[in-house]
């Protein structure tokens, strides 16, 4: 039994939605029913809830999450981030990878199936819809075949126009997560020659969200989903998928009556896990990169061994190991690794998350400046501070030269550094250091920036001398 990927391999020379001249094969799925697929209907409920309400969120009067990259402005959970704070950026995206590799080792796809929006909007909202106009699959595949007359002409442009509809408001959510709620609200509400290209990126992603869930489908996940293409090397013989029993179900076929059971194995060889999987895969070849997890094979399969008086579970979410030796290793060295980096980075995220001002400073010498002596024996530079805020109040702020009592530093012009909310600041200071205090021609120096006479962040430079200073 353990050849038994050996007997049948022809489902690696092609895959299941294209013909042999390489023409796309639709895919018309059975309808699915059973406890994951009302799991999983709980679960979109749940995501798309959260995914359609997120732009209305507010903390603290800002939005809950906000990726405007026109504008460079970032907001996570009502905290403003900068293009200075791109290094957070970068390891939240090195977390999150590092997660995704972990999640994926173990529990296989179940991302793809239970939460990426791709498929959360085609299986839980674009499919059902077909489901209730065109029927199921066979209704589906007859009325495609079907001239064109007065009932398809009315259901076709009823499928489509509700498609269409559903794609507009997704892309209104999905700008208003780029550009801000109000923003959509204004350009909605106002003459499309007042917002052109607001209103032509409306245009643009409803078409672009039409296409993928009337027509593309699950091209997306099959052939252009980086994730997907990644499974054959992050996933091994322990990770947990979606996963047909060959030791229990061959050799399959169908029961004929009179005959002893025995000699076959539990897969009565009806297909139904075939014809309910939305990738047109057959999940008895073993673990594909097709398959998204969705659990619809599961379902039907349970509902076909109750039928027959056998144990569910012909189709489970099993590893390889615990199919082949009836054993469970989650944790193996390779998940240990993985997990041990991943509790890393999250502590090293979480300190730096923690540990990030809503002041930021940065201090240079004014270009082209060296030193100028002054009638009192000091001597002077000029350095440039541009200070940023990144909160939504406006703050004044106070700056001042650390550990070192006769260091002067003085604002050129502006009297005041004041500061709109999330917004940036850039001003010359005078800074002052009696000559024989200098006990090199470049000394470090480390100004202090204060709010509400709290130290909040400070920034270095050099101080610049005469060269013949011991
Ligand atoms: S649904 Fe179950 S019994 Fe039917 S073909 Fe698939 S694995 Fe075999
Ligand atoms: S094989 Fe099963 S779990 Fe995988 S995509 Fe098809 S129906 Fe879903």
């Amino acid at each position: 039994m353990e050849n038994f990927y050996e007997y049948d391999e022809q489902f690696r020379d092609s895959i299941g939605t294209v013909d042999k001249e390489g023409k796309r094969l639709w895919v018309y799925p059975k309808k699915p029913k059973g406890k994951f697929y009302t799991q999983r209907g709980i679960v979109a409920t749940i995501l798309l809830g959260l995914l359609f309400s997120g732009p209305f969120i507010k903390i603290g009067g800002q939005p809950l999450l906000l990726f405007n990259i026109f504008e460079r402005k970032f907001v996570l959970f009502g905290i403003p981030f900068w293009p200075q704070d791109f290094y957070l950026f970068g390891l939240a995206m090195i977390t999150f990878f590092v997660f995704i590799i972990l999640f994926t080792v173990v529990f296989g796809r179940v991302w793809c199936g239970w939460a990426c929006p791709q498929t959360i909007f085609m299986e839980m909202v674009f499919r059902k819809i077909e489901y209730w106009i065109d029927g199921d699959a066979r209704q589906q595949r007859k009325l495609a075949e079907a001239p064109w007359n007065g009932i398809k002409i009315w259901k076709r442009t009823l499928k489509y126009g509700i498609f269409l509809a559903i794609s507009i408001i997704i892309s209104h959510t999905m700008m208003a997560y780029l550009i801000g709620i109000d923003q959509v609200k204004e350009i909605v509400s106002s003459s499309p020659f007042d917002h052109w290209s607001g209103f032509l990126g409306m245009v643009f992603f409803t078409g672009v969200f039409f296409w993928v869930f009337a027509y593309f489908r699950e091209q997306a996940c099959i052939a252009v989903c980086p994730y997907g293409r990644l499974q054959g090397v992050l996933m091994n013989k322990d990770s947990m998928a979606v996963t047909y029993d060959f030791n229990r179900g061959e050799p399959r076929g169908k029961i004929k009556k009179g005959e002893v059971q025995a000699d076959k194995g539990d897969c009565i060889d009806c297909k139904l896990c075939v014809h309910v999987c939305p990738t047109g895969i057959d999940i008895r070849n073993g673990s594909q990169l097709e398959c998204v997890n969705c659990t619809a094979c599961m379902d039907v399969c349970d509902e076909v061994m109750t039928k027959i008086d056998k144990p569910k579970g012909l189709i489970r979410i099993a590893s390889y190991t615990n199919i082949v030796e009836g054993t469970k290793r989650i944790f193996t060295p390779r998940v240990i690794g993985y997990t041990i980096v991943l509790a890393a980075l999250m502590v090293g995220l979480t300190t730096l998350l923690t540990r990030r001002s809503e002041i930021d400073a940065t201090a240079l010498r004014v270009p082209g400046q060296l030193y100028q002596k002054l009638p009192d024996n000091k001597i002077q530079n000029l350095i440039n501070i541009l200070f940023i805020n990144k909160s939504f109040e406006p703050v004044e702020l106070e700056v001042k030269i650390r550990d070192f009592p006769d260091a002067e530093i003085l604002q050129v012009g502006k009297p005041q550094i004041k500061l709109q909310p999330n917004s940036t600041f850039e001003t010359v200071f005078y800074v002052r250091v009696p000559l024989n205090k200098l006990h090199t021609s470049k000394m470090p120096i480390r100004i202090d920036v204060y709010k509400d006479g709290k130290l909040v962040t400070s920034t270095k430079t050099n101080f610049i001398g005469p060269l013949n200073i011991k």
